[in-house]
C-alpha cells in the first residue's frame, strides 16, 4: 500500500490538466496558472495544445504522449520528474484517461511515487448525464463501442442487462448504426443524444430509440454523447425456477458457464444472481 501526499514542494508531482471540450472558457484560472509554471507539457496532439495555450498567450516545450507511445513517452516523463522538471499531461479536448490517453501514464507514475494531481475541467460525459434527465443515482460509462459490428453488438449484449444508466461516446459517422444497433439489443429504451455540448451549435435530444429512426440523420453532425437508461424489467422468477432452468440447460449436454448464460440471456437474469444459486 502507498500513500503519497499530493503539494509537497520536495515531492515529484505529475500534473494531469483537463481541457476544454468547447468553450475556451471553460479553461480555469487555475489551469493556466499551473500551466505558465510548467517546464514541460506533454500532450496527445501537441500541435492542438500548443495552440490552446497560445490563446492564452502561454508557450512552452511540449513532446508527443499518444496512444500508440504511451509506455514509452510516460517513461520519459517520469525521468524528467525524477529530474526536478514540472510536468503536466494535457488531452486534447476533456479528461486525460477518459476514452483518451493518460491511465498508463498515471500508473506508471504512482508505481515510482511520483504524486499524480488533477486540475479539474470539462469532461463531455459528466455534461451529458448530469443534463439528461435519466437517472444519474448509479451510472455505467461505456466510452465508444467497437468499430466492428459484430464486436460492437457482442458488447451490448454484455450491457443489456445492466440497471444502470449507460453512456457512451460516438462519433457522427457512426451514430446510424449505433442507434440501430441500440434499438435491436436493447429495445425500445429512452436516451438523450447531446452533440457539441459547450459549443455555439450544442443540442439535446430527447425520446425513445424508436422515436430516432424518424429524424434526419445529417442533422447529427459533430460530437457526441449518448445516455441510455438502464433495464428496469424486473427479474420475475424465484431462485427455484433459475435453477430448475439452469438444471434444464445442464441435462441437455451443456456446460455450466453456457446454461448460465443461456438463462440469463433467455429470461433477462442478471448472470450474477443465477451463479450465485448454481455453486
Ligand atoms: N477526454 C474526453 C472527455 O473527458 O470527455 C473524451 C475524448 S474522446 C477521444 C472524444 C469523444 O468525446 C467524442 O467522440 C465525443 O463522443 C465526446 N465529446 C468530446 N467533446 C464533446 C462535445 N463537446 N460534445 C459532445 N461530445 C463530446
Amino acid at each position: 500500500m502507498k500513500r503519497i501526499k499530493s503539494f509537497n514542494n520536495e515531492a515529484p508531482i505529475l500534473y494531469l490538466i483537463a481541457t476544454p471540450i468547447g468553450n475556451l472558457g471553460e479553461f480555469s484560472s487555475r489551469a493556466i496558472d499551473l500551466v505558465k509554471e510548467m517546464d514541460l507539457i506533454a500532450a496527445e496532439d501537441t500541435r492542438n495544445t500548443l495552440d490552446l495555450l497560445h490563446r492564452f498567450n502561454i508557450s512552452k516545450p511540449a513532446i508527443s504522449l499518444r496512444e500508440h507511445n504511451e509506455i514509452e513517452a510516460s517513461r520519459k516523463l517520469i525521468d524528467e520528474i525524477k529530474k526536478g522538471k514540472k510536468v503536466a499531461y494535457m488531452s486534447d479536448a476533456g479528461y486525460p484517461g477518459i476514452s483518451d490517453p493518460g491511465y498508463l501514464l498515471a500508473k506508471l507514475c504512482i508505481e515510482n511515487d511520483i504524486a499524480v494531481s488533477v486540475i479539474s475541467g470539462g469532461c463531455a460525459f459528466i455534461n451529458a448525464l448530469t443534463s439528461s434527465g435519466i437517472d444519474t443515482t448509479h451510472f455505467y460509462f461505456h466510452g465508444f463501442l467497437s468499430s466492428k459490428p459484430n464486436e460492437a453488438k457482442e458488447e451490448l449484449e454484455e450491457l443489456k442487462n445492466k440497471k444502470e444508466t449507460i453512456v457512451f461516446y460516438e462519433s457522427p459517422h457512426r451514430i446510424e448504426k449505433t442507434l440501430n444497433l441500440l434499438l435491436e439489443v436493447f429495445g425500445d429504451r429512452y436516451i438523450s443524444l447531446q452533440r457539441e455540448l459547450t459549443k455555439i451549435n450544442e443540442e439535446k435530444l430527447y425520446g425513445y430509440l424508436s422515436e430516432f429512426k424518424n429524424i434526419d440523420i445529417n442533422s447529427l453532425k459533430g460530437e457526441m454523447v449518448i445516455v441510455v437508461s438502464g433495464n428496469d424489467k424486473k427479474e420475475e422468477f424465484t431462485d427455484d425456477e433459475i435453477i430448475l432452468k439452469v438444471n434444464y440447460f445442464l441435462s441437455k449436454g451443456m456446460d455450466k458457464k453456457a446454461a448460465i448464460e443461456t438463462a440469463s440471456e433467455l429470461y433477462n437474469i442478471r448472470k450474477n444472481r443465477i451463479k450465485e444459486l448454481i455453486k
